[in-house]
């Protein structure tokens, strides 16, 4: 018969599987349904059916009869064609699998599920049979006769669901299908803000930007308080009044419920919202409304980046610099740099926001990449903070405290004025390490290079780098000695504690991921500070993202040299990051802010700059050591993490990859050294670090060599990090 025949060989379609799987493998189309790319379609795959997407380009040619044929067309709407080729852009820059890239674009499992039917209840007007006081209640409740859904009847009435389904049976209520609820739309003009000057000229362009509707990078560099959001709302106003969508994508999201309050405030509404604290059945609905186009603006994490938006028309990437954008497991990306690329593949307007940009934004930004458009004022005039250094070898703190005697007094002139102070310590826990005083034993983790952090409010020792926990022991588990485990060094809770002794009548507020588990619980806490009920807040990093704090006045930093002492060739630009943004919470309406950082370093050139507010010495110093040395973004970094059970299999095999590294005259092959955390999770650790000249292609270096290199066997593993950002 030859009509089978004849399908098969028109009807054979790729279909790429959201695995880890490199390309796409070749299906039949069920007989009479037409599969275009894009398409979502279950397929079986070995003994599992999968739901992928269908892929662009021909098929291959293996012998139809092997193909298994596609179960069904799913019912959603197509991956847009830039999506497909952003996830084969992401799969090529970072190496990951192609189906990897695609699983990132499908972490929403419900919004390929049939969509629920949900149902209202009205009056019947007929009386059941039995009455009992809750059922008179729904009734009553029920008497204005409109439509009402189940969860709303339940909670006016007071009853639980069986006693409207109770209803509903005795024909007292009659169930009627409810519309789908649709996304609300921001109003490009719902509130419009008067602007300065120069934050008018900012939104100019960066609308004019949007409206040009093709590929653009624009930095909006603008000092703390400076009014940046105000100005790429303007931008985002744009991209509504064209009906195009906007994404923002923003650090630690989950916890800015400012943002949106703000977001709403100017647009009449909320964004959708994109983070990994969304509910399975929320994801679903706003993946679907993205991929229609109705949702019109998402404010994410990172991974927002990767929803199917139909018709997108402006990227922001608030706070551009933050480390947080840099996602290292699973698959390895920088978000920001991919917010770049999806820009360009998507030809939409990018901008990236920021007032401590990254060093690789300003280089982007002279070589004639992005536009630079800055503010350079507080709005309204606000001052910027003044910044004072405490040398510690000088102001020393008594024993066993943590804050020296110029804090002190600064924070007691804070108060004393009636305003509020920030004392920040990016280090969560009560003490870094804990010994035991009579035989200098260190409690460490079983499992990694890493001392146990004394969490005392929980009771528990724990290790930051696995998670290891264990009740804080009274007696030394080496020698035995009763009372003598010391903590030794600050983490937050403890400056809590000298805090509540030195202040015991403030009211106090700490910020801290581990002592606020919940979202509300963390957001609850951030209301407390905004509103100026706290008077004292201490806090972790969490504290320095993005909130806006008007009671804030004083910003001291318990320990400003943290951060610099790491084998990160970032360390210089992070600390100068942290610094400035958490010394620039403080003073951000009317009042003078005040900026105190501890250190033992006062003459590192990043103290300096901080504390004299040249910013573009320090810009100017760390672009030209870095171009000196050849390191990001005037060469091009790929880390490879050797990691195994045993320490020998661990170094044999990372020697064994060196030693298989393609010769390239642009390319440089360092290592492998031990990491700095020679272990964690029991896994013993190597790392080689390929070191690029920017005309070199890493990507293809580095394929060569994974290529050429020996099977990782038993307990190896290799990993590769494109433009790594930790070097632990
Ligand atoms: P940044 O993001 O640059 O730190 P924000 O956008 O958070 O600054 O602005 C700081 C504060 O100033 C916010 O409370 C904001 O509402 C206010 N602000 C900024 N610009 C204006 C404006 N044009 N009109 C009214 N308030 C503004
Ligand atoms: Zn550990």
């Amino acid at each position: 018969m030859a009509r089978p025949t004849r399908v098969a060989a028109s009807a054979t379609i790729p279909v790429l599987m959201p695995l880890w799987l490199d390309q796409p493998y070749d299906y039949l189309a069920p007989e009479g349904v037409e599969l275009a790319p894009g398409d979502f379609v279950l397929a079986p795959i070995g003994p599992m059916q999968r739901i992928g997407v269908v892929w662009d380009g021909a098929p291959g040619d293996p012998p139809p009869k092997k193909l298994k044929s596609v179960i069904e067309k799913l019912d959603a709407a197509p991956l847009p064609e830039v999506s497909r080729r952003f996830a084969e852009w992401v799969a090529r820059y970072t190496l990951t699998p192609l189906g990897m890239a695609l699983k990132m674009m499908m972490s929403a499992s419900e919004a390929f599920d049939a969509e629920a039917q949900r149902w209202g209840y009205r009056l019947a007007g007929s009386v059941p049979p039995r009455m009992t006081p809750g059922r008179a209640r729904v009734l009553e409740a029920a008497a204005n006769g409109l439509v009402w859904p189940k969860s709303a009847l339940a909670e006016a009435a007071g009853v639980s669901y069986s006693v409207i389904d109770g209803l509903a049976d005795a024909g007292a209520l009659v169930r009627v299908e409810l519309p789908r609820a649709r996304m609300r739309a921001p109003l490009p003009d719902f509130a419009q803000v008067e602007l300065g000057p120069s934050q008018a000229r900012a939104a100019h362009s960066l609308r004019e930007a949007v409206a040009a509707g093709a590929y653009s990078v624009s930095l909006l560099d603008g000092v703390t308080g400076s009014g940046k959001t105000e100005v790429y709302f303007e931008a985002v106003a744009e991209a509504i009044a064209r009906g195009r969508q906007s994404l923002i994508l923003l650090p630690e999201i989950a916890l800015t419920g400012q943002f949106l309050a703000r977001f709403e405030a100017r647009f009449g509404c909320r964004p959708a919202e994109w983070h990994s604290a969304v509910s399975p059945a929320e994801r679903g609905r706003i993946w679907r409304a993205v991929a229609s186009g109705e949702a019109k603006a998402v404010a994410g994490a990172r991974s927002a980046l990767f929803l199917p938006f139909a018709d997108l028309g402006l990227i922001v990437v608030d706070e551009e610099h933050d480390a947080s954008y840099k996602q290292e497991d699973k698959a390895s990306y920088q978000g920001r740099d991919m917010a770049v690329a999806r820009g360009w593949l998507g030809k939409c307007a990018v901008v990236l926001a920021s007032a401590t940009p990254s060093i690789d934004s300003i280089v982007n930004v002279r070589r004639g990449r992005y536009n630079h458009i800055r503010l350079e004022e507080r709005f309204a005039g606000a001052a910027m903070p003044n910044i004072e250094a405490i040398d510690m070898r000088i102001d020393k703190p008594e024993r066993g405290r943590w804050l020296s005697p110029r804090l002190v007094d600064a924070v007691n002139e804070t108060l004393a004025r009636g305003e509020q102070a920030l004392l920040f310590l990016n280090r969560r826990g009560y003490a870094p390490l804990t010994l035991c005083r009579k035989c200098g034993h260190r409690l460490d983790c079983p499992q990694c290079t890493a001392h146990l952090v004394e969490h005392r409010f929980r009771d528990r020792l724990a290790c930051h780098h696995c998670g290891f926990m264990l009740p804080t022991p009274k007696t030394c588990p080496k020698c035995g000695a009763e009372d003598h485990l010391a903590p030794c060094g600050p983490g937050v809770e403890r400056v809590a504690e000298e805090v509540a002794e030195r202040w015991p009548e403030m009211r106090t507020a700490i910020l801290s991921s581990d002592l606020t588990p919940t979202m509300k619980a963390l957001r609850e806490v951030i209301e407390t500070v905004a509103s100026g009920e706290a008077r004292i807040v201490i806090g972790t990093q969490l504290v320095a993202k993005g909130h806006h704090f008007p009671r804030l006045a004083t910003v001291g930093v318990v320990d400003g040299d943290l951060s610099l002492a790491t084998a990160d060739p970032r360390a210089a630009e992070r600390t100068f990051q942290l610094l400035n943004q958490v010394t620039g919470r403080a003073g951000r309406s009317g009042t003078v802010g005040r900026g105190y950082i501890q250190t033992y370093l006062p003459e590192h050139p990043v103290m300096q700059a901080i504390v004299s507010g040249d910013r573009e010495q320090f810009y100017e110093r760390e672009i030209a050591a870095r171009a000196e040395a050849g390191m990001p973004p005037f060469g091009r970094l790929a880390a490879v993490l050797v990691s195994a059970k045993t320490r020998e299999e661990a170094q044999a095999y990372a020697r064994a990859f060196a030693l298989a590294a393609p010769r390239a005259s642009r390319i440089e092959v360092l290592g492998p050294a031990e990491a700095p955390i020679a272990v964690i999770r029991g896994r013993h650790r190597f790392r080689l670090l390929a070191k690029a000249a920017l005309e070199a292609d890493l990507q293809a270096y580095m394929r060569e060599w994974l290529a050429c290199a020996p099977q990782a066997k038993g307990s190896v593993m290799a990993q590769v990090d494109i433009d790594p950002y930790s070097f632990l």
